[in-house]
């Protein structure tokens, strides 16, 4: 057992947290597509969006253990940035084997961003989920990486999650499904011209479209020319509170450029009912050179060329909400 695990031994069991479940409409993702598109446009200079096959996503650059995207579509928004500003709460720690215990998808795909499992890392780190899960939760093939900040040369260094480690820290975004083959939303943006991301565009133009009916995507994004621009933890983190999410960005955390091709896992979440959720979150890697961290937009303006894959989530789930006067 390390340090960090006497220090921080429990592990919070989902089914004893708050759990909001939401239904969602699940418009057709023609519409969707049709939609989005004058937005998007408005961000870069070429884009499109269309209704296609999925492509094989076990394959290079993804590498998932689904070939799709499609099942028992659902999103999870776990946690809170509360849970990291003013100050990190050690004790939020999860594991993704509890999703078994609010849905049963089988065998369950978890594709996402999280905080890396800190008992077992040591330190607070960036984590990309590619984990499959059968029936019970006892058999799990796990392909996620988490990623920090080598302190003295500052740059990207990333940890292979064991099978059996499915614990998780602080927050998550998850799109899980049972990984089928389907149609889904194929997202084309090239040369950006506006100030937003890929994904907070995508954020917006659904937002704008829908209004407050709530269109819940998830799914992956290549990332084929210009770098993209991610954040890792500084492992020497601050230790007085932190006062906004200014400092949060100032103080704990570190940027570092993923050179293509890469992949980002995340959730497009157009509406927040009240749930205090995250509009889109991200986790970027590759698998050629393991780079990877927390998307924030690209360095490329002028060369960048995003493919986004996504699938419509029918159900949202919200876990361990922390309301604002606890
Ligand atoms: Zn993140």
């Amino acid at each position: 057992m390390t340090a960090a695990e006497i220090l921080f031994p429990g592990t919070l069991h989902m089914n004893e947290l708050s759990v909001v479940r939401v239904d969602l409409t699940a418009p057709p993702l023609s519409r969707i597509a049709e939609a989005i598109l004058p937005e998007l446009s408005k961000n870069f200079e070429r884009a499109s969006a269309e209704v296609v096959q999925c492509p094989n996503l076990t394959l290079s650059p993804f590498n998932l253990f689904s070939e799709g995207l499609s099942g028992d579509e659902n999103v999870f928004d776990i946690g809170d940035l509360v849970n990291v500003v003013p100050a990190m709460k050690r004790e939020k720690i999860y594991d993704m084997k509890d999703l078994k215990k609010i849905i049963a998808s089988d065998p369950l795909h978890v594709i996402g961003p999280c905080a890396g499992p800190y008992p077992s890392i040591g330190v607070d780190s960036e984590n990309v989920v590619r984990v499959k899960m059968t029936a019970a939760g006892d058999c799990i093939e796990n392909r996620s990486k988490t990623f920090t900040m080598n302190e003295s040369t500052g740059e990207c260094v990333h940890v292979s999650m064991p099978d059996d480690e499915t614990r998780f820290s602080l927050m998550a975004n998850f799109f899980t499904c049972n990984g089928q083959t389907g149609k889904v939303l194929k997202i084309v943006c090239e040369v950006r011209k506006g100030p937003l991301s890929f994904t907070a565009c995508v954020q917006e133009a659904l937002a704008k479209s829908f209004g407050s009916e709530i269109i819940a995507l998830g799914g992956v994004m290549f990332v084929e020319k210009g770098k993209a621009k991610v954040h890792v933890f500084k492992p020497n983190l601050a230790k007085k509170p932190l006062q906004s999410e200014q400092d949060f960005e100032k103080i704990m955390i570190h940027f570092i450029e993923v050179t293509p091709p890469s992949v980002g896992l995340g959730c497009i979440v157009s509406y927040d009912p009240g749930l205090n959720l995250r509009p889109h979150h991200f986790h970027m890697y590759t698998d050629h050179n393991n780079q990877g961290g927390h998307y924030h937009n690209d360095t490329e303006p002028e060369t960048i060329k995003y493919t986004g894959y996504f699938s419509v989530a029918k159900n949202l789930f919200k876990v361990d909400q922390t309301h604002c006067d606890a």
